[in-house]
């Protein structure tokens, strides 16, 4: 039988590398709903809703309306790149300039009542694995199988790190874990669906778990 997997938890656990897998593994659809949040902040980028890293959030608010999120199969991959209005972005929304405004539009009550709604709607397909802060709280309370993934900042910050320099060499480890920690302390104490794990949620603390071991167990928990 096929279900619905939430995967929230802290900046950069790896959640989506672990869902990604599953979504391979039993041919489910994946779903990053950071890649959304991300790109509505490059859409108020582009739109000079931002004053430096201030968001001036009456200029997006206006203009919500004018986003059209979705996403598509590039090629044969299954996995599906995220659009902004017909563009492909993926390419420009993994920025450490993204990555530090990003906390700050997901705070926004409108913007996520926009993307939840986009959310539940690709969920009536069942087989999908989403990942993100509030899925099993908010986007999908009755998933049958929630995880709650977490790590050591400095431990996140190092993979994030040694993933990054590879498109970005500019950017210096302490910037990495300073976003880490940064957008951790915003998503958890944001007024509206903050980062939280949900009651019925399983955690799990990879600080010392191989990606092999991590998805041993969770394979686990699909198949119990
Ligand atoms: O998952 P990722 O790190 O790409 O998410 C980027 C940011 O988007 C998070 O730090 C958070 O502010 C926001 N986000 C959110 N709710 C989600 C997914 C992401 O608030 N479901």
């Amino acid at each position: 039988k096929k279900i619905c997997i939430a995967i929230d938890g802290h900046s950069s656990t790896g959640k989506s590398t672990v869902a990604k897998q599953l979504a391979k593994k039993f041919n489910y659809i994946y779903v990053d709903t950071g890649a959304m949040y991300r790109a509505v902040t490059f859409f108020a980028m582009k739109n000079k809703c931002f004053n430096e890293n201030n968001l001036n959030e009456s200029c997006l608010g206006s203009k919500l309306d004018e986003i059209h999120i979705e996403f598509k199969q590039e090629n044969s991959s299954r996995l599906g790149e995220v659009y902004l209005n017909g563009e492909n972005v993926e390419a420009f929304i993994r920025s450490m300039e993204v990555s530090n405004k990003v906390s700050q539009v997901a705070k926004l009550e409108e913007v996520r009542k926009k993307l939840v709604e986009i959310q539940q709607q690709m969920g009536k397909k069942k087989g999908i694995v989403m990942d993100g802060r509030d899925i099993g709280t908010v986007v999908f309370p009755d998933a049958e199988l929630k995880l709650f993934m977490t790590a050591s900042a400095h431990i996140r910050a190092k993979r994030r790190f040694n993933e990054i320099k590879i498109n970005q060499p500019e950017v210096s480890f302490d910037e990495v874990l300073a976003n880490v920690k940064e957008r951790d302390e915003i998503d958890s104490n944001r007024r509206h669906s903050p980062l939280k794990m949900a009651d019925d949620a399983i955690k799990i603390d990879n600080s010392n778990l191989s990606e092999d071991e991590q998805l041993k167990k969770i394979v686990q928990l699909v198949q119990e």
